[in-house]
Protein backbone atom coordinates (compact mmCIF):
# COMPACT_ATOMS: atom_id res chain seq x y z
CA UNK A 1 0.00 0.00 0.00
CA UNK A 2 1.43 3.15 -0.74
CA UNK A 3 2.27 5.62 1.85
CA UNK A 4 -0.51 8.44 2.14
CA UNK A 5 1.68 10.71 4.39
CA UNK A 6 3.99 10.63 1.24
CA UNK A 7 1.47 11.31 -0.97
CA UNK A 8 -0.20 14.49 1.39
CA UNK A 9 3.55 15.66 0.96
CA UNK A 10 4.00 14.93 -2.64
CA UNK A 11 0.76 16.67 -3.33
CA UNK A 12 1.29 20.09 -0.80
CA UNK A 13 4.90 20.56 -1.83
CA UNK A 14 6.23 18.77 1.55
CA UNK A 15 4.48 21.10 4.45
CA UNK A 16 4.73 19.62 7.76
CA UNK A 17 2.63 23.07 9.21
CA UNK A 18 0.23 22.14 7.03
CA UNK A 19 -0.11 18.80 8.18
CA UNK A 20 0.11 19.77 12.05
CA UNK A 21 -3.22 22.14 11.19
CA UNK A 22 -4.83 19.51 9.77
CA UNK A 23 -4.04 16.54 12.36
CA UNK A 24 -5.42 19.02 15.16
CA UNK A 25 -8.42 20.31 12.97
CA UNK A 26 -9.50 16.55 12.07
CA UNK A 27 -8.95 15.02 15.40
CA UNK A 28 -9.37 17.40 17.81
CA UNK A 29 -13.09 16.98 18.81
CA UNK A 30 -13.47 13.92 18.02
CA UNK A 31 -11.78 9.98 18.08
CA UNK A 32 -9.71 9.31 15.45
CA UNK A 33 -12.05 7.21 12.91
CA UNK A 34 -10.91 3.68 12.06
CA UNK A 35 -9.61 4.23 8.34
CA UNK A 36 -10.35 1.59 6.14
CA UNK A 37 -8.10 -1.25 5.26
CA UNK A 38 -7.40 -0.51 1.97
CA UNK A 39 -8.15 1.99 -0.86
CA UNK A 40 -11.51 1.50 -2.62
CA UNK A 41 -11.37 0.57 -6.32
CA UNK A 42 -13.79 2.30 -9.13
CA UNK A 43 -16.40 0.36 -10.14
CA UNK A 44 -15.70 -1.95 -13.48
CA UNK A 45 -16.40 -0.12 -16.55
CA UNK A 46 -16.16 -1.76 -20.22
CA UNK A 47 -14.56 0.83 -22.02
CA UNK A 48 -10.97 0.36 -23.85
CA UNK A 49 -9.46 3.98 -23.92
CA UNK A 50 -7.43 4.36 -27.71
CA UNK A 51 -3.41 4.51 -26.99
CA UNK A 52 -2.82 8.11 -26.62
CA UNK A 53 0.70 9.48 -28.85
CA UNK A 54 -0.04 13.34 -28.58
CA UNK A 55 1.56 15.84 -26.51
CA UNK A 56 1.74 15.11 -22.58
CA UNK A 57 0.69 17.41 -19.56
CA UNK A 58 4.29 19.02 -19.15
CA UNK A 59 4.18 20.26 -22.39
CA UNK A 60 0.99 21.32 -22.50
CA UNK A 61 1.27 23.07 -19.36
CA UNK A 62 4.25 25.15 -20.77
CA UNK A 63 2.70 25.81 -24.22
CA UNK A 64 -0.63 27.28 -22.17
CA UNK A 65 1.46 29.57 -19.75
CA UNK A 66 2.72 31.04 -23.09
CA UNK A 67 0.01 31.45 -25.74
CA UNK A 68 -3.11 31.68 -23.61
CA UNK A 69 -3.94 33.75 -20.72
CA UNK A 70 -2.85 34.16 -17.27
CA UNK A 71 -6.00 34.02 -15.86
CA UNK A 72 -6.58 30.80 -16.32
CA UNK A 73 -6.21 28.47 -13.85
CA UNK A 74 -6.53 24.90 -13.44
CA UNK A 75 -7.20 22.02 -10.76
CA UNK A 76 -4.71 20.20 -8.89
CA UNK A 77 -0.88 20.70 -8.15
CA UNK A 78 -0.12 18.92 -11.20
CA UNK A 79 -2.89 19.22 -13.50
CA UNK A 80 -4.51 16.31 -15.38
CA UNK A 81 -4.17 15.89 -19.17
CA UNK A 82 -7.45 14.69 -20.05
CA UNK A 83 -7.91 12.91 -23.34
CA UNK A 84 -11.22 10.91 -23.70
CA UNK A 85 -14.83 10.20 -21.93
CA UNK A 86 -17.02 8.08 -21.88
CA UNK A 87 -20.36 8.45 -20.01
CA UNK A 88 -19.37 9.49 -16.44
CA UNK A 89 -15.55 8.31 -16.61
CA UNK A 90 -12.68 10.14 -18.02
CA UNK A 91 -9.30 9.21 -19.10
CA UNK A 92 -5.68 10.65 -18.60
CA UNK A 93 -2.65 10.85 -21.20
CA UNK A 94 -1.81 7.58 -19.59
CA UNK A 95 -4.80 5.62 -19.73
CA UNK A 96 -6.22 5.98 -16.40
CA UNK A 97 -9.84 6.34 -15.38
CA UNK A 98 -11.09 8.68 -13.31
CA UNK A 99 -14.93 8.58 -12.19
CA UNK A 100 -16.18 11.64 -13.41
CA UNK A 101 -18.20 13.62 -10.36
CA UNK A 102 -17.96 17.16 -12.03
CA UNK A 103 -19.59 16.95 -15.41
CA UNK A 104 -17.30 19.73 -17.30
CA UNK A 105 -18.54 21.50 -14.63
CA UNK A 106 -21.90 20.39 -14.45
CA UNK A 107 -22.30 20.39 -18.56
CA UNK A 108 -22.01 16.66 -19.85
CA UNK A 109 -25.33 15.57 -18.57
CA UNK A 110 -26.02 12.90 -20.35
CA UNK A 111 -22.42 10.98 -20.38
CA UNK A 112 -19.04 11.53 -21.82
CA UNK A 113 -19.66 11.04 -26.01
CA UNK A 114 -22.95 9.40 -25.55
CA UNK A 115 -23.92 7.69 -28.55
CA UNK A 116 -27.03 9.26 -29.21
CA UNK A 117 -25.84 12.69 -29.52
CA UNK A 118 -22.57 12.39 -30.97
CA UNK A 119 -24.52 10.57 -33.86
CA UNK A 120 -27.08 13.62 -34.34
CA UNK A 121 -23.67 15.80 -34.24
CA UNK A 122 -22.01 13.97 -36.83
CA UNK A 123 -25.04 13.44 -39.33
CA UNK A 124 -25.93 17.35 -38.75
CA UNK A 125 -22.27 18.05 -39.74
CA UNK A 126 -22.17 15.97 -42.42
CA UNK A 127 -25.10 17.68 -44.16
CA UNK A 128 -24.98 21.38 -43.27
CA UNK A 129 -22.50 23.05 -40.36
CA UNK A 130 -23.84 26.40 -40.59
CA UNK A 131 -25.77 29.62 -42.39
CA UNK A 132 -27.19 31.71 -39.50
CA UNK A 133 -31.17 32.00 -39.46
CA UNK A 134 -31.13 34.57 -42.13
CA UNK A 135 -32.48 31.30 -43.83
CA UNK A 136 -34.72 28.53 -42.83
CA UNK A 137 -34.15 24.86 -40.88
CA UNK A 138 -35.91 22.52 -39.68
CA UNK A 139 -33.39 21.70 -36.70
CA UNK A 140 -33.75 25.18 -34.81
CA UNK A 141 -37.38 24.85 -34.63
CA UNK A 142 -37.55 21.34 -33.98
CA UNK A 143 -35.20 22.00 -30.63
CA UNK A 144 -37.35 25.22 -29.89
CA UNK A 145 -40.53 23.68 -29.96
CA UNK A 146 -38.95 20.55 -27.81
CA UNK A 147 -37.64 22.99 -25.36
CA UNK A 148 -40.91 24.62 -24.66
CA UNK A 149 -42.74 21.56 -24.23
CA UNK A 150 -40.59 21.06 -21.14
CA UNK A 151 -41.59 24.87 -19.60
CA UNK A 152 -44.07 25.52 -17.55
CA UNK A 153 -47.20 28.48 -17.69
CA UNK A 154 -46.92 30.78 -20.72
CA UNK A 155 -42.68 30.26 -21.57
CA UNK A 156 -42.74 29.28 -24.91
CA UNK A 157 -40.49 31.48 -26.38
CA UNK A 158 -36.84 30.49 -27.16
CA UNK A 159 -33.29 32.63 -28.02
CA UNK A 160 -30.77 30.58 -28.54
CA UNK A 161 -26.92 31.91 -27.80
CA UNK A 162 -24.09 29.95 -27.23
CA UNK A 163 -23.27 30.30 -23.40
CA UNK A 164 -24.77 30.74 -20.02
CA UNK A 165 -23.07 34.61 -19.76
CA UNK A 166 -24.82 35.58 -22.86
CA UNK A 167 -28.22 33.96 -21.87
CA UNK A 168 -27.95 35.89 -18.85
CA UNK A 169 -27.15 39.28 -20.96
CA UNK A 170 -29.74 39.03 -22.87
CA UNK A 171 -31.96 38.51 -20.01
CA UNK A 172 -31.02 41.29 -18.35
CA UNK A 173 -31.68 43.51 -21.05
CA UNK A 174 -34.55 42.43 -21.44
CA UNK A 175 -35.64 42.56 -18.14
CA UNK A 176 -34.66 46.48 -18.61
CA UNK A 177 -36.39 47.25 -21.71
CA UNK A 178 -39.50 45.39 -20.80
CA UNK A 179 -39.88 47.20 -17.33
CA UNK A 180 -38.42 50.49 -18.37
CA UNK A 181 -36.18 50.02 -14.85
CA UNK A 182 -32.92 49.86 -14.62
CA UNK A 183 -31.95 47.73 -11.29
CA UNK A 184 -31.32 44.85 -11.04
CA UNK A 185 -31.64 42.76 -7.67
CA UNK A 186 -29.58 39.32 -7.17
CA UNK A 187 -28.22 37.50 -4.40
CA UNK A 188 -24.97 37.34 -2.75
CA UNK A 189 -23.11 34.33 -3.37
CA UNK A 190 -24.25 34.15 -6.96
CA UNK A 191 -22.47 33.54 -10.33
CA UNK A 192 -23.97 34.46 -13.37
CA UNK A 193 -21.36 34.97 -15.56
CA UNK A 194 -18.33 36.73 -16.41
CA UNK A 195 -18.69 39.31 -18.99
CA UNK A 196 -18.60 42.87 -18.61
CA UNK A 197 -22.50 42.93 -18.02
CA UNK A 198 -22.97 40.04 -16.01
CA UNK A 199 -19.89 40.10 -13.81
CA UNK A 200 -22.37 42.98 -12.19
CA UNK A 201 -24.60 40.16 -11.13
CA UNK A 202 -22.24 37.89 -10.17
CA UNK A 203 -21.50 37.95 -6.02
CA UNK A 204 -18.26 36.42 -5.21
CA UNK A 205 -15.62 38.70 -5.15
CA UNK A 206 -13.06 36.21 -6.46
CA UNK A 207 -14.01 36.19 -10.00
CA UNK A 208 -15.24 40.22 -10.05
CA UNK A 209 -12.74 42.45 -11.70
CA UNK A 210 -13.16 46.34 -10.59
CA UNK A 211 -14.82 47.43 -13.67
CA UNK A 212 -18.27 49.64 -13.24
CA UNK A 213 -20.37 46.85 -11.92
CA UNK A 214 -23.71 48.24 -13.56
CA UNK A 215 -26.85 49.13 -12.09
CA UNK A 216 -27.23 46.20 -9.40
CA UNK A 217 -28.22 45.32 -5.82
CA UNK A 218 -27.37 42.07 -4.14
CA UNK A 219 -28.96 41.21 -1.66
CA UNK A 220 -28.58 38.78 1.61
CA UNK A 221 -28.16 35.01 0.52
CA UNK A 222 -30.90 33.01 2.12
CA UNK A 223 -28.46 30.02 2.64
CA UNK A 224 -30.23 27.83 5.38
CA UNK A 225 -26.55 26.76 6.73
CA UNK A 226 -24.72 29.89 6.49
CA UNK A 227 -27.22 32.56 6.31
CA UNK A 228 -28.45 34.99 9.30
CA UNK A 229 -31.73 33.83 9.47
CA UNK A 230 -31.04 30.15 8.63
CA UNK A 231 -34.10 28.67 6.60
CA UNK A 232 -36.37 31.43 7.86
CA UNK A 233 -37.39 32.74 3.95
CA UNK A 234 -39.31 35.31 5.26
CA UNK A 235 -37.17 37.51 7.27
CA UNK A 236 -34.81 37.29 3.89
CA UNK A 237 -37.38 38.60 2.04
CA UNK A 238 -38.51 41.05 4.27
CA UNK A 239 -34.85 42.22 3.38
CA UNK A 240 -35.44 42.56 -0.17
CA UNK A 241 -38.36 44.63 0.67
CA UNK A 242 -36.48 46.90 2.39
CA UNK A 243 -33.72 46.93 -0.04
CA UNK A 244 -35.89 47.97 -2.64
CA UNK A 245 -37.32 50.57 -0.55
CA UNK A 246 -34.22 51.82 0.84
CA UNK A 247 -31.90 51.14 -2.12
CA UNK A 248 -33.79 51.93 -5.28
CA UNK A 249 -35.88 54.29 -7.06
CA UNK A 250 -38.76 51.98 -5.61
CA UNK A 251 -39.18 50.56 -8.96
CA UNK A 252 -36.84 47.95 -10.53
CA UNK A 253 -36.22 45.45 -13.32
CA UNK A 254 -36.10 42.68 -12.23
CA UNK A 255 -34.49 39.45 -9.84
CA UNK A 256 -32.53 37.21 -10.80
CA UNK A 257 -31.56 33.66 -8.58
CA UNK A 258 -30.05 30.32 -9.49
CA UNK A 259 -31.75 28.01 -6.72
CA UNK A 260 -29.12 26.24 -6.66
CA UNK A 261 -25.93 28.61 -6.44
CA UNK A 262 -23.66 26.38 -8.23
CA UNK A 263 -20.23 27.91 -8.38
CA UNK A 264 -21.65 29.31 -4.80
CA UNK A 265 -21.26 25.57 -3.25
CA UNK A 266 -24.08 23.81 -3.83
CA UNK A 267 -26.23 25.96 -1.97
CA UNK A 268 -30.14 25.23 -1.63
CA UNK A 269 -32.20 28.73 -1.66
CA UNK A 270 -33.72 28.47 2.04
CA UNK A 271 -37.38 26.84 1.10
CA UNK A 272 -40.35 29.23 0.22
CA UNK A 273 -38.07 32.44 -0.65
CA UNK A 274 -38.94 32.78 -4.17
CA UNK A 275 -42.56 32.61 -3.91
CA UNK A 276 -41.87 35.22 -1.39
CA UNK A 277 -39.38 37.66 -3.23
CA UNK A 278 -40.74 37.03 -6.99
CA UNK A 279 -44.42 38.59 -5.63
CA UNK A 280 -42.05 41.24 -3.81
CA UNK A 281 -40.26 42.15 -7.44
CA UNK A 282 -43.31 42.04 -9.55
CA UNK A 283 -44.94 44.63 -6.84
CA UNK A 284 -42.11 46.56 -7.52
CA UNK A 285 -42.05 46.26 -11.40
CA UNK A 286 -39.88 44.12 -12.00
CA UNK A 287 -39.79 40.83 -13.66
CA UNK A 288 -38.24 37.25 -12.29
CA UNK A 289 -35.61 35.56 -14.06
CA UNK A 290 -34.41 32.12 -12.81
CA UNK A 291 -30.98 31.31 -13.71
CA UNK A 292 -31.28 27.18 -14.45
CA UNK A 293 -27.75 26.81 -16.29
CA UNK A 294 -26.47 24.20 -13.91
CA UNK A 295 -30.04 23.02 -12.15
CA UNK A 296 -32.08 22.50 -15.32
CA UNK A 297 -32.98 18.98 -17.23
CA UNK A 298 -33.90 17.04 -14.23
CA UNK A 299 -30.72 16.98 -12.66
CA UNK A 300 -32.07 18.01 -9.11
CA UNK A 301 -34.26 14.65 -9.53
CA UNK A 302 -37.81 15.91 -7.74
CA UNK A 303 -38.29 18.25 -10.34
CA UNK A 304 -37.15 18.76 -14.68
CA UNK A 305 -36.54 22.93 -13.25
CA UNK A 306 -34.92 24.20 -10.37
CA UNK A 307 -37.30 26.85 -9.66
CA UNK A 308 -39.95 24.02 -9.52
CA UNK A 309 -38.73 22.71 -6.31
CA UNK A 310 -39.72 26.28 -5.00
CA UNK A 311 -43.10 26.55 -6.58
CA UNK A 312 -42.71 29.69 -8.66
CA UNK A 313 -43.07 30.20 -12.62
CA UNK A 314 -40.57 32.70 -13.58
CA UNK A 315 -40.65 35.43 -16.39
CA UNK A 316 -37.54 34.26 -18.26
CA UNK A 317 -35.53 31.05 -17.73
CA UNK A 318 -32.18 31.18 -19.00
CA UNK A 319 -30.06 27.86 -19.07
CA UNK A 320 -26.63 26.65 -21.11
CA UNK A 321 -24.15 24.16 -19.99
CA UNK A 322 -26.89 20.32 -19.42
CA UNK A 323 -28.87 21.76 -22.50
CA UNK A 324 -26.01 20.82 -25.02
CA UNK A 325 -23.65 18.13 -23.43
CA UNK A 326 -20.86 19.64 -24.04
CA UNK A 327 -21.83 21.85 -26.96
CA UNK A 328 -21.60 25.69 -26.66
CA UNK A 329 -25.20 26.15 -26.33
CA UNK A 330 -27.31 28.33 -24.29
CA UNK A 331 -31.17 29.67 -24.27
CA UNK A 332 -33.60 31.93 -22.76
CA UNK A 333 -36.69 31.19 -22.57
CA UNK A 334 -39.80 33.50 -21.80
CA UNK A 335 -43.42 34.64 -22.72
CA UNK A 336 -44.42 35.72 -26.02
CA UNK A 337 -45.34 39.36 -24.75
CA UNK A 338 -41.49 40.16 -22.76
CA UNK A 339 -40.05 38.40 -26.30
CA UNK A 340 -41.86 41.18 -28.21
CA UNK A 341 -40.09 43.98 -26.65
CA UNK A 342 -36.62 42.51 -28.62
CA UNK A 343 -38.01 43.48 -31.75
CA UNK A 344 -37.97 47.17 -31.67
CA UNK A 345 -34.22 46.68 -32.68
CA UNK A 346 -32.79 43.93 -34.68
CA UNK A 347 -31.64 41.06 -32.51
CA UNK A 348 -28.89 38.38 -34.08
CA UNK A 349 -26.58 35.79 -32.97
CA UNK A 350 -23.98 34.63 -35.80
CA UNK A 351 -24.16 30.87 -33.98
CA UNK A 352 -26.73 30.82 -31.76
CA UNK A 353 -29.47 27.77 -32.78
CA UNK A 354 -26.63 26.79 -35.56
CA UNK A 355 -27.93 23.46 -37.06
CA UNK A 356 -25.39 21.47 -34.75
CA UNK A 357 -25.59 22.73 -31.47
CA UNK A 358 -29.65 22.44 -32.38
CA UNK A 359 -29.42 18.55 -33.26
CA UNK A 360 -26.93 18.27 -30.49
CA UNK A 361 -29.42 20.16 -28.35
CA UNK A 362 -32.41 18.18 -29.42
CA UNK A 363 -30.87 14.59 -28.83
CA UNK A 364 -29.91 15.57 -25.02
CA UNK A 365 -33.36 16.42 -24.54
CA UNK A 366 -34.24 13.34 -26.12
CA UNK A 367 -31.97 11.36 -24.63
CA UNK A 368 -32.74 12.78 -20.59
CA UNK A 369 -36.25 12.03 -21.39
CA UNK A 370 -35.32 7.93 -22.77
CA UNK A 371 -33.13 7.03 -19.89
CA UNK A 372 -35.45 8.54 -17.39
CA UNK A 373 -32.72 10.29 -16.16
CA UNK A 374 -35.23 12.76 -13.62
CA UNK A 375 -35.85 9.89 -11.57
CA UNK A 376 -32.45 8.47 -12.11
CA UNK A 377 -30.54 11.31 -10.46
CA UNK A 378 -33.73 11.45 -7.67
CA UNK A 379 -33.16 7.88 -6.95
CA UNK A 380 -29.01 7.84 -6.90
CA UNK A 381 -29.13 11.56 -5.20
CA UNK A 382 -30.79 10.33 -2.26
CA UNK A 383 -28.48 7.28 -2.21
CA UNK A 384 -25.65 9.18 -2.16
CA UNK A 385 -27.23 11.93 0.17
CA UNK A 386 -28.12 9.13 2.79
CA UNK A 387 -24.14 8.21 2.38
CA UNK A 388 -22.63 11.71 2.32
CA UNK A 389 -24.98 12.20 5.87
CA UNK A 390 -23.97 9.09 7.18
CA UNK A 391 -20.39 9.95 7.04
CA UNK A 392 -20.99 13.27 8.48
CA UNK A 393 -21.66 11.62 11.67
CA UNK A 394 -18.43 10.08 11.48
CA UNK A 395 -15.97 12.86 10.29
CA UNK A 396 -16.44 16.18 11.99
CA UNK A 397 -14.60 17.91 9.33
CA UNK A 398 -17.85 18.02 7.19
CA UNK A 399 -20.04 20.67 8.60
CA UNK A 400 -22.83 20.34 6.35
CA UNK A 401 -24.19 17.98 3.31
CA UNK A 402 -26.57 19.60 0.89
CA UNK A 403 -28.58 19.70 -1.88
CA UNK A 404 -31.07 17.19 -4.21
CA UNK A 405 -30.79 14.90 -6.96
CA UNK A 406 -27.50 14.74 -8.61
CA UNK A 407 -26.54 18.60 -7.42
CA UNK A 408 -24.65 18.03 -4.05
CA UNK A 409 -22.51 19.72 -1.79
CA UNK A 410 -20.61 18.74 0.98
CA UNK A 411 -19.25 21.77 3.04
CA UNK A 412 -15.92 21.21 5.12
CA UNK A 413 -14.92 23.05 8.24
CA UNK A 414 -12.51 22.95 10.47
CA UNK A 415 -14.97 23.34 13.46
CA UNK A 416 -18.88 22.93 13.31
CA UNK A 417 -20.00 25.43 15.83
CA UNK A 418 -18.29 28.32 13.98
CA UNK A 419 -18.70 26.94 10.62
CA UNK A 420 -14.75 27.66 9.85
CA UNK A 421 -13.91 27.02 6.05
CA UNK A 422 -11.22 24.29 6.06
CA UNK A 423 -9.50 25.64 2.85
CA UNK A 424 -6.33 23.55 3.45
CA UNK A 425 -8.17 20.44 4.56
CA UNK A 426 -10.39 20.81 1.33
CA UNK A 427 -7.01 21.03 -1.07
CA UNK A 428 -5.19 17.98 0.45
CA UNK A 429 -8.49 15.75 0.26
CA UNK A 430 -9.27 17.13 -3.15
CA UNK A 431 -5.82 15.64 -4.26
CA UNK A 432 -6.23 12.62 -2.79
CA UNK A 433 -9.30 11.64 -3.69
CA UNK A 434 -8.34 12.83 -7.24
CA UNK A 435 -5.23 10.06 -6.75
CA UNK A 436 -7.78 7.46 -5.97
CA UNK A 437 -9.94 8.46 -8.53
CA UNK A 438 -12.08 10.76 -7.92
CA UNK A 439 -12.72 13.93 -9.88
CA UNK A 440 -15.11 16.44 -7.57
CA UNK A 441 -15.66 20.10 -8.28
CA UNK A 442 -14.82 22.93 -5.69
CA UNK A 443 -16.47 26.00 -4.93
CA UNK A 444 -17.98 28.34 -2.31
CA UNK A 445 -16.41 31.86 -1.61
CA UNK A 446 -13.59 30.16 0.47
CA UNK A 447 -12.92 27.27 -1.83
CA UNK A 448 -14.20 24.65 1.15
CA UNK A 449 -17.28 23.07 -0.60
CA UNK A 450 -16.99 19.86 -2.70
CA UNK A 451 -19.62 19.94 -5.37
CA UNK A 452 -20.88 16.19 -6.88
CA UNK A 453 -22.81 17.38 -10.15
CA UNK A 454 -21.14 14.20 -11.99
CA UNK A 455 -23.06 13.51 -15.31
CA UNK A 456 -26.57 12.50 -14.94
CA UNK A 457 -25.56 8.57 -15.68
CA UNK A 458 -23.72 8.25 -12.14
CA UNK A 459 -24.89 5.46 -10.66
CA UNK A 460 -25.33 3.76 -7.15
CA UNK A 461 -21.69 2.08 -7.63
CA UNK A 462 -20.20 5.30 -8.54
CA UNK A 463 -22.05 6.63 -5.49
CA UNK A 464 -20.78 4.47 -3.28
CA UNK A 465 -17.03 4.19 -4.56
CA UNK A 466 -17.36 8.28 -3.94
CA UNK A 467 -18.22 8.49 -0.48
CA UNK A 468 -15.63 5.32 -0.25
CA UNK A 469 -12.78 7.34 -1.39
CA UNK A 470 -14.04 10.35 0.90
CA UNK A 471 -14.10 7.91 4.02
CA UNK A 472 -10.85 6.59 3.14
CA UNK A 473 -8.76 10.44 2.23
CA UNK A 474 -10.58 11.40 5.56
CA UNK A 475 -9.97 8.46 7.86
CA UNK A 476 -6.15 7.91 6.01
CA UNK A 477 -4.88 12.30 6.72
N1 LIG B 1 -24.97 30.94 -14.62
C1 LIG B 1 -24.55 29.97 -13.81
C2 LIG B 1 -25.44 29.52 -12.70
C3 LIG B 1 -23.31 29.36 -14.00
O1 LIG B 1 -22.91 28.40 -13.18
C4 LIG B 1 -22.50 29.80 -15.08
C5 LIG B 1 -21.14 29.17 -15.34
N2 LIG B 1 -20.49 28.65 -14.28
C6 LIG B 1 -22.96 30.82 -15.90
C7 LIG B 1 -24.20 31.37 -15.64
C8 LIG B 1 -22.15 31.30 -17.06
O2 LIG B 1 -22.11 30.31 -18.02
P1 LIG B 1 -20.97 30.26 -19.13
O3 LIG B 1 -19.69 29.89 -18.46
O4 LIG B 1 -21.47 29.24 -20.11
O5 LIG B 1 -20.90 31.61 -19.73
Amino acid sequence: MFSQRNLWRKSLGSKPVLTQILRRTLFASTPSPSPSERPPVLPPFDHQPTPYNKMMADEILKKRKEFLGPSLFYYYQKPLNIVEGKMQYLYDESGKRYLDAFAGIVTVSCGHCHPDIVNAVVEQTKLLQHTTTIYLHHAIVEFAEALASKMPGNLKVVYFVNSGTEANELAMMMARLYTGNLNMIALRNAYHGGSAGTLGLTALHTWKYPIPQGEVHHVMNPNPYRGAFGSDASRYADEVKDHIAYATPGSVAGFIAETFQGVGGAAELAPGYLKLVYDIVHQAGGVCIADEVQSGFGRTGSHYWGFQTQGVIPDIVTMAKGIGNGLPLGAVVTTPEIAQVMSQRIQFNTFGGNPVCSAGGHAVLKVLDKENRQTHCADVGSHLVGRLKELQHKHEIIGDVRGRGLMLGVELVTDRKDKTPAKAETLILFEKLKDLGVLLGKGGLHGNVFRIKPPMCFNKEDADFLVDALDYAISTI
